[in-house]
């Protein structure tokens, strides 16, 4: 039996050892965090359950790609989604923006066109004669040169909270990321971990192992190979290694002429994506009225393209929310998750700091910043103020913290038209026996996480395997 070792159980790491164990791999995957999942963690705090990077998702409707990629793995019926509809709303006013997806529209359908040039996304065997997409048009001159209703398109730009869209951002990624939302949003019953759960168990049941509070410390070569992966206690030997760490972190860890100097540079100097605070709120039983509705709620007239661009007096621009139902009295809420976009900057003055150990100033920052977003997530849920029981708030230290990712990225490296070789990573690598996943490589999130999972795995059981299955 051949056997591969993953660094790092996010999605990327344990989606790829759950495809490649279903192709007869031996798969142990290393973890850091004293549980798995990276972004699928939920967490409990002040008695609620909270989840930390997964809160909606696209590719769970009747045949979409994640549909079927839990159905190749025999877990189809045991994956618990809801529908939720995202409702765009005034984040000054409350009041909501109506347009339509529904319908054909000049550039629905170019979205859509676009999307549908990349096979992954569209769960195609990739041609051999296959020339990758153009990426350097960019998604705000897709939008804005596009003659369509005013609101549609606003509506539209407004997705790019949901990848970190900047000026500068591919069309096509910007297409994939809206195409699924418009075929259906979904978020998890409850608490995305068990997602996490799910794909740990197919690899423990082909004989792998998943290990937590295991960090790798170190990565050794031999020649062009990957020899050894060390963490404090133990030493893992493979046949194959697959990195779902941030890459960042993967070029820490290897030894200096691993990688040419040349990669090392590109990647060093790689733009990330936005980060964010994120609200943790826990409500008083039956005080405020469940809608499984998530709210995307912008201020006026801000630059959709540069949600974190303001000082931190106006801060925030944006915000994201998502309520749970209170299990034990249904239609009602039992928790509300806000994510709004935050510049890194604004808490690199603490950059030195570690979990639990930051200067006071830090939490008085914090405390500040905690009483802005919530003043505008209570312009979404007015009735908010009086129902709160707890509060919680992740910075972009926590993220960086938690997930490793540089400067608190939360979807990884950032990807640009003007300059797309920069991040663009293959999921071979110059280590023979080396293999990329995750977010840093392709495309971020549930959906793009997992379609980047069946190009890794397929770097190793062979070109289109995976994906002819996926298709019987
Ligand atoms: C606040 C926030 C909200 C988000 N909301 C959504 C959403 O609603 N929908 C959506 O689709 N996406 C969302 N995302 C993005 C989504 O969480 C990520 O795209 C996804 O989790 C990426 O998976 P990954 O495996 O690439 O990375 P991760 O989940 O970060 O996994 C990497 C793993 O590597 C581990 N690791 C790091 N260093 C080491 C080491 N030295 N040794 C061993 N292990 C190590 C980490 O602990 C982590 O578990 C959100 C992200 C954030 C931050």
């Amino acid at each position: 039996m051949k056997t591969v070792c993953i660094m790092g159980g996010g999605l990327g790491g344990l989606m790829t050892g759950a495809l490649l164990a279903q192709e007869g791999y031996r798969v142990t995957v290393l973890e850091k965090n004293g549980i798995i999942g990276g972004g699928l963690q939920s967490f409990c705090r002040g008695g609620y359950l909270f989840d930390t990077g997964m809160h909606i998702f696209g590719g769970m409707g009747a045949d979409g790609q994640l549909r079927r990629i839990c159905r190749h793995l025999g877990i189809e019926e045991r994956v618990e989604v809801e529908p939720c509809h995202v409702a765009l709303l005034n984040a000054d006013t409350g009041e909501r923006i109506t347009h339509t997806t529904d319908c054909h529209s000049p550039l629905i359908d170019l979205l859509r066109g676009i999307a549908a040039q990349e096979p992954v996304y569209a769960l195609r065997p990739t041609p051999d004669d296959f020339t990758p997409p153009d990426i350097t048009l960019t998604a705000k001159q897709l939008i804005d040169e596009t003659d369509d209703q005013p609101e549609l398109k606003a509506a539209m730009a407004s997705l790019a909270l949901f990848y970190g869209g900047r000026d500068d951002s591919p069309a096509l990624l910007h297409a994939l990321i809206s195409c699924a939302h418009i075929d259906g949003t979904y978020t998890f019953k409850v608490g995305s971990l068990g997602f996490a759960k799910l794909l740990a168990g197919i690899i423990e049941e082909a004989g792998g192992e998943v290990h937590c509070g295991e960090a790798v410390t170190s990565i050794e070569t031999s020649g062009r190979e990957v020899s050894a992966v060390r963490t404090a206690t133990a030493v893992y030997t493979a046949d194959h290694y697959v990195n779902d760490m941030p890459v960042a972190r993967l070029l820490e860890l290897t030894p200096a002429d691993a990688f040419a100097p040349a990669f090392r540079c590109r990647i060093g100097s790689a733009p990330y994506s936005m980060s964010a605070m994120t609200l943790f709120i826990g409500l008083k039983p039956r005080s405020l009225r469940y809608s499984s509705e998530a709210c995307l709620a912008l201020r006026d007239g801000i630059d959709p393209w540069h949600m974190d661009d303001c000082t931190e007096e106006l801060w925030p621009n944006a915000l994201f929310a998502i309520a749970s139902e209170d299990a034990e009295n249904t239609g009602f809420a039992n928790t509300i998750t806000a994510v709004c976009p935050m510049k890194y900057d604004y808490v690199q003055r603490w950059e030195n700091s570690i979990t639990g150990h930051r200067p006071d100033e830090y939490y008085r920052w914090k405390e500040r910043m905690v009483q802005q977003a919530l003043a505008m997530t209570e312009t979404i849920y007015p009735q908010l103020k009086e129902a709160i029981a707890f509060v919680d708030a992740g910075t972009p230290l926590t993220i960086r913290d938690y997930y490793g990712t540089p400067r608190g990225a939360m979807y990884g490296l950032h990807r640009s038209s003007i300059n797309p070789m920069q991040s663009s990573l293959s999921t071979r690598t110059r280590l023979g026996n080396l293999y990329l996943t995750g977010q840093d490589v392709n495309f971020h999130g549930l959906l793009g996480t997992s379609l980047t999972a069946i190009l890794t795995a397929e770097a190793i059981v062979g070109r289109n395997v995976i994906m002819n299955k996926l298709i019987c």
